[in-house]
This record gives C-alpha cells, sequence and structure tokens, in this order.
C-alpha cells in the first residue's frame, strides 16, 4: 500500500484494478474492491485502522472492480450502468477466474455473493463527507459507464480505465472518440495526481500518452476498414501490441474486433 497524497492510500499490487481509499475527518470513502477474496479480508482490516468505512465507489461495470463490494460494509455508490452489470453478473464467472487465480483453493468463496449499490448516478453525483468532496462524472471511454473520481483537496483523480498505466486498455465495450473527449476532461481537472484503473500512480502529463493511445487504436482500425479489409484481415494483419505475446494477441483480436463494429458506421 502506498500513501500518495495526505489522506490517499492506493493498492496497485493486488490481482485485478487499483484499489484506493481517502481518508476524511468523519470516516473512509473506498474506491473500487479487491477481487481476490483474501485481498479483500487484508485491504478491510488496513482501512479499519483509519476510521469507518462509509462509502464504496465502484468506476465501472468489470468484474475486477466490483467482485470483491460483498467483504465491505459501507453504501455502494456507482452509475447505473454498473448497477445493471452487477445485477446481472454470473457468479460462476467470477469463481471460475478466482479459482484460476489461487489454484490451491485457497480461496474461501461460499459465501461470495455480488453487492450492487444502492445509490447510483447517470451524469454527476457528489458525496461531501468531513473536509472532502467527491465529485463522481460519468465520462464514458472504456465503457460507457465510467465514473471518474475527482477529490478536489487532495489534487487526486481516480480515472477507472480511462486510464491503464503500463498495460493495454481494454476496448471491448468503448466509445472511441468520446474517451479522447474524456482525456481531454480530466485535462481540466485541478489535479496533480492520477491513480489508474491498473499500473502505478501517474501525473497529469499521462494524459497525452493515454490519448495516443487510444488515437493509434483508432487509426490502426480505421486505416484497414478504408482500405476494405474485412474483420478477419484486419486482425491479422495490424500490430498495434507486441505480438510475441499470446495474450497481447487475445487482446487485440478483442479489441479490435469491438472497434471494427464501431467504426465501420
Ligand atoms: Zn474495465
Amino acid at each position: 500500500m502506498q500513501k500518495i497524497t495526505d489522506n490517499v492510500y492506493v493498492e496497485t499490487d493486488f490481482s485485478g484494478c487499483n484499489v484506493s481509499f481517502v481518508v476524511t475527518n468523519e470516516g473512509v470513502v473506498m474506491i473500487d474492491t479487491p477481487m481476490v477474496p483474501a485481498d479483500a479480508v487484508r485491504w478491510r482490516n488496513d482501512i479499519a485502522k483509519y476510521g469507518t468505512l462509509r462509502y464504496i465507489i465502484n468506476t465501472e461495470p468489470h468484474i475486477d472492480h466490483f467482485a470483491g463490494n460483498c467483504f465491505f460494509d459501507g453504501t455502494i455508490v456507482a452509475h447505473e450502468g454498473t448497477r445493471e452489470a452487477i445485477l446481472n453478473a454470473s457468479i460462476e464467472q467470477v469463481k471460475g477466474m478466482l479459482t484460476s487465480m489461487t489454484p490451491e483453493g485457497s480461496t474461501p468463496l461460499d459465501d461470495f455473493s455480488f453487492s450492487p449499490p444502492s445509490i447510483t448516478l447517470s451524469k454527476h453525483l457528489t458525496l461531501y463527507l468531513g473536509k472532502h468532496t467527491f465529485k463522481l462524472i460519468n465520462l464514458p471511454g472504456h465503457s460507457p459507464y465510467q465514473v471518474v473520481v475527482y477529490v478536489p483537496e487532495e489534487g487526486v483523480v481516480f480515472t477507472s480505465d480511462n486510464v491503464v498505466n503500463g498495460t493495454p486498455p481494454f476496448l471491448h465495450q468503448a466509445l472511441p472518440y468520446e474517451w479522447l473527449e474524456s482525456l481531454k476532461h480530466m485535462q481540466q481537472l485541478e489535479a496533480n495526481v492520477l491513480v489508474p484503473g491498473h499500473g502505478d500512480v501517474c501525473d497529469r502529463s499521462y494524459l497525452s500518452i493515454m490519448s495516443n493511445t487510444i488515437q493509434t487504436w483508432i487509426d490502426a482500425v480505421s486505416g484497414a476498414i478504408d482500405k476494405g479489409m474485412s474483420l478477419e484481415e484486419t486482425q491479422n494483419t495490424i500490430s498495434v501490441l507486441d505480438l510475441r505475446d499470446e495474450r497481447a494477441k487475445q487482446i487485440q483480436d478483442m479489441n479490435v474486433a469491438h472497434l471494427y463494429e464501431v467504426l465501420k458506421k
């Protein structure tokens, strides 16, 4: 766990997404939850040293961000699209993922369940707790339901997977042009510290790198469409990622399949 500002703590080393919490003088607000139960229990014990957990914010509709909700007490807040995704999520899928991540079977999955948010937003929501303000903003990109959390008192933005550092972005549910706009919007927030959805904490200069990354994907796929290539030809021709890695090829095929459909229109 790293302390990144006076009151913000982040863990970037759990399997799954980055998880964070903010300590206020009226309790703790958590951003995303650890997916692996053993990590969730450890995180819960760490947080208890800093105060009562008041709110849990899920930044997006993907399992690695919300699977751990059931290990925490606290009012869950998320986009209404994320609530839908949680209500429709498959317990078997997460159990399968967790079993493959913890092969010794050390993971106690019997009481595992999904906890949906009790408060949702569609565009904006502001939480006031103690001396802190949490501005939740729907900024579509990685999915339509991304929620970025801006805490001005700490100068921190929790970006969700709209920013990932050192790993390829997943575009399987992406709105590519809205994503570029959302990165511009984040550029305008007065925050020097960014907590990405995955990878190391970075500063706002990383937003332009992320923007270039998304633009590269758009250009590669729209270039192939302009040349009249089929989806399969596109998947087998372009190489945005280093395809010597088999996992990279799978991610690229997934990203191209979705982008091809979106950009073809
Ligand atoms: Zn995601």
